[in-house]
């Protein structure tokens, strides 16, 4: 007899998107006996018993005789579902959350992960304060002066020891969300979605769907970390008031309204505000809402530029400029690498295959690749010669980062700028 831990019974089924029902029929045990199983916090389950779930979830045996240590629900997540998202759907992004914060408490185990210096707010120093000044001690967290551009906001993100994942799309997943990103509404196109993990739910994590616009990979980062500096403490599941809370800190992190206020032509057009995109980082569309908000631009005027930006073609792409901007292709969308050179740190720059097949791994290789695929991968100089084949058939499609924004490596526990 093996003693299983139930938690991780329900967490490869949830992971595999597998219904109750179809574990029954594959199993052969009663529906009693399967829901038992999910909700016992141990139960002694016969080896065979335990190679047919290996198989039918495609999961490591070890992986249901490991301790869980972080347990998110979908309730815990700092994210508001579109209304077409799926019981189910909810309970992956949590399950996945879950496996992630297990991947990060074992890499902390064996080298600690930069100290966490998110600064969180309460409700109450909120409600005397503002979003402005939340998003501006973060800036100063980072050590980034008000009148400059925040450089690589993964990075920083990554350092303050919020580590991203960038997960690849798959067919067929999160397809409520791609049918939104379409919309107009900022609202509909959840790109992403944050929770704070770990035992202790002390460690923050962002995590993204793949996107190729620069733009709102960025936008989408700044808005989770709005989240979790906002609504960390908040004790009910975020709302849209919540939502436009983010996405108001995210464009002040990007750019302070006190700041850019200098910088802004006597009459805003569509053509004028786009070196100021291009120097702070930020969407014609985020920055014609920011400068609404912030008092810096009138509604009316918000509304022209809006539709404007709605009805020109870009003549490249094919798409209005809502879609594909002016600036489209001017950077590369930033992607994490703290847990890529944490593995590397830790395991000695095992590719994805290598890593799972160390006896001790407890996640199969396709959820490692989920974890790592996008990450950065160190630069040459720094890499083991090992690390060579960690993906790259996989990151090649990924463009790499024009030289002037390729940030250091050496020390993510470093204090100030690079
Ligand atoms: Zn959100």
């Amino acid at each position: 007899m093996i003693e299983v831990f139930g938690t991780r019974v329900r967490q490869a089924r949830l992971l595999r998107r597998m219904t109750a029902r179809l574990v029954v029929e594959s199993t052969g045990w009663s529906t009693a006996r399967q829901s038992q199983i999910e909700k016992a916090a141990t139960v002694r389950l016969a080896a065979a018993d335990v190679e047919v779930m290996a198989e039918l979830f495609r999961f490591p045996a070890a992986f249901f005789t490991s301790e869980p240590q972080s347990r998110v629900t979908a309730a815990e997540l700092l994210f508001r579902a579109p209304k077409s998202m799926t019981v189910g759907e909810k309970d992956f992004l949590a399950t996945f959350a879950s496996l992630a914060g297990d991947f990060l408490a074992e890499l902390d185990a064996r080298s600690k992960l930069p100290a966490v210096k998110i600064p969180t707010v309460s409700v109450e120093q909120l409600a005397h304060s503002s979003i402005a000044v939340a998003a501006a001690r973060l800036r100063a967290t980072m050590g980034v002066e008000p009148d400059e551009p925040l450089d690589d906001l993964t990075y920083e993100a990554e350092r303050l020891g919020a580590p991203v994942i960038v997960r690849r799309r798959m067919p067929g997943e999160w397809s409520s969300e791609f049918a939104a990103t379409g919309g107009r509404s900022r609202d509909e196109r959840h790109l992403g979605y944050s929770a704070w993990v770990g035992r202790m739910r002390d460690r923050p994590l962002v995590v993204l769907r793949e996107s190729d616009s620069w733009e709102r990979t960025r936008f989408t980062v700044a808005h989770e970390l709005g989240h979790l500096v906002l609504h960390s403490q908040v004790d009910c599941s975020v709302n849209s008031v919540h939502e436009q809370e983010a996405n108001r800190f995210a464009t002040e992190l990007l750019a302070p309204a006190a700041v850019i206020a200098g910088e802004l032509p006597r009459v805003v057009s569509l053509l004028n505000l786009q070196p100021i995109k291009a120097r702070w980082g930020l969407s014609l569309g985020s920055l014609i809402m920011h400068l609404r908000d912030s008092g810096l631009i009138a509604p009316t005027k918000a509304k022209m530029l809006t539709s404007q930006l709605y009805s020109r073609i870009n003549q490249s792409t094919g798409h209005t400029w809502g879609m594909t901007e002016p600036g489209w292709q001017d950077r590369a969308p930033e992607r994490p690498r703290l847990l890529r050179k944490w593995v590397e740190r830790c395991y000695g720059g095992a590719s994805v295959q290598m890593l799972a097949a160390r006896e001790s791994m407890i996640y199969p290789a396709d959820v490692l690749d989920w974890l790592l695929a996008t990450q950065r991968p160190a630069p040459a100089a720094e890499r083991k010669p090992v690390a060579a084949s960690a993906g790259t058939a996989r990151t090649a499609s990924v463009p790499a980062a024009a030289p002037s924004r390729v940030v250091r490596l050496d020390d993510f526990r470093r204090r100030g700028r690079t």
